[in-house]
């Protein structure tokens, strides 16, 4: 059996163009029932090269005729290009046409590009390519790519990064270039935001002679509903007024007011700082989360092994109630008595039959760090059970989940992979984006008419 798939162009010319000849002899088995995956992308590949190069050769003769004289121009001179998308490459011929001599600008010289095109690659292509980038790794995509596209559509590692990295130099492009007017689509009068949260995150860098990693700084703004806001950048590329501006871009995307807004972060001075300068009347409250995991951290020494078997009992054991009642204090918001109980402890580190063991060494510090933190951050610690009881929220929980949705699943140690921070702050972008179900938006407001394709991803 043979069957052909031809293509009918209805124009002036007519023709009816073979694209994909399938051929099956024998009989139906599983792997013979239907198209395979080679001839559908080489029949996706005929219709694409058909319906290309014939709106283009439309668009040229449209082109051709001035509307001013109505002179039909004369093509001065074509060069070869190769239009890249989905559905694979196709050379085309690019046309340059002769101005007729009207004084109109629009008569001039021209090279005929379709409107809005950058560099021959179907937006489309580009979306789907930062869209994957985005969630795996650049050399995942490139595979799955390479599996399913049509071959020359060249989605190579290095395309696949450089074309969604493109993408996230367009998003900061913007960023810029807005950052006192609104945000498109951010005309939401109403809407108020209640809280925001500030976390940071840890990349593996790929060039040692600057650190073994760098930090990513993250952050999620809640409006009223459900709706959010997530954000990111790295800390040593964003100078500190561009990161105030993203805040501030941010925030005004979720809403217009923000009376009563309470800003969560770990304690971490530049945060704070941050915080103060765009947010200035924001309550901030320290993460109990973050603060219960320094808690954790001492009382892991003091139950450890070495403490149990080296601290005199009694003492070790005044230890972990000092630590239990210090974590009840900051609970409760007393914020003088948790300092008193921080001074206690460091007292019976200090005491002759403890001062020299392992464990006293070991905690001293940690403590010392802890005093330091507790006072400087006097003013964020509210009484957490009263917020607790009220319903109010304590914990940055949605903040932790902003960190591993945009810096861990993607860049996180465990995928081996290092990163230039330039390389990790473009992606952030475009990786907040998707996180925010926000790509597509981007993508209809640069190439108007595009449809969003994040329903048959997400289904794929
Ligand atoms: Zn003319």
């Amino acid at each position: 059996m043979k069957l052909t798939v031809s293509v009918a162009v209805s124009d002036s010319t007519g023709d009816n163009v073979v694209v994909a000849e399938l051929h099956r002899d024998g009989a139906v088995t599983a792997a013979s029932l239907g198209l395979t995956l080679a001839e559908a992308k080489e029949l996706l590949r005929g219709v694409q090269r058909q319906l290309v190069q014939a709106q283009l050769a439309l668009h040229v003769e449209t082109q051709r005729t001035c509307r001013a004289c109505g002179t039909r121009r004369q093509v001065k001179e074509r060069r070869r290009a190769r239009f890249k998308s989905l559905f694979g490459g196709v050379p085309v011929s690019v046309a340059r046409l002769r101005s007729c001599g009207c004084p109109d600008a629009a008569s001039g010289a021209k090279t005929l590009i379709p409107e809005g095109l950058n560099r021959w690659v179907a937006p489309e292509l580009e979306y789907v390519e930062s869209w994957l980038a985005a969630k795996v790794s650049y050399a995942r995509s490139s595979d799955l790519l390479t599996q399913l596209l049509p071959a020359d559509v060249g989605s190579s590692t290095s395309t696949v990064r450089r074309r969604t990295l493109a993408v996230g130099k367009r998003l900061e492009k913007e960023l810029r270039e807005t950052k006192d007017a609104p945000a498109p689509g951010a005309e939401k009068d109403s809407a108020t935001v209640i809280a925001a949260g500030l976390d940071c995150g840890h990349v593996r860098s790929c060039c040692p002679q600057s650190g073994r990693s760098f930090e990513v700084v993250v952050g999620r703004i809640l409006g009223r509903g459900a709706s959010s806001r997530s954000l990111g950048f790295v800390r040593t590329i964003e100078k500190s007024a561009q990161s105030r501006d993203r805040i501030r871009w941010r925030v005004a995307q979720e809403g217009a007011t923000t009376d009563g807004l309470t800003v969560f972060t770990d304690g971490d001075e530049d945060l704070r700082r941050l915080q103060l300068a765009v947010l200035p009347n924001a309550e901030h409250i320290l993460d109990w989360y973050h603060l219960t995991r320094k808690l954790t951290v001492l009382k892991n020494v003091v139950c450890g092994k070495e403490a149990v078997a080296k601290l005199p009992p009694h003492h070790q054991h005044k230890l972990y109630l000092g630590l239990s009642s210090l974590k009840w204090r900051l609970w409760h918001g007393q914020h003088a008595r948790a300092l008193s109980k921080v001074k206690e402890l460091q007292r019976i580190l200090r005491l002759p039959t403890v001062r020299n063991k392992p464990t006293a060494r070991r905690l001293r510090p940690l403590l010392g760090k802890l005093f330091k933190f507790l006072k400087s951050n006097a003013d964020s610690l509210p009484d957490y059970g009263k917020r607790y009881r009220e319903g109010k929220r304590i914990a940055t929980s949605f903040v932790e989940s902003a960190v591993n949705q945009l810096v861990d699943k993607r860049m996180s140690k465990s995928q081996q992979m290092r990163w230039s921070r330039k390389g990790a702050h473009l992606l952030i972008q475009v990786r907040t984006e998707v996180v925010d179900g926000r790509l597509t938006s981007h993508f209809e407001r640069w190439y108007p008419g595009f449809r969003g394709v994040d329903v048959a991803l997400e289904v794929a």
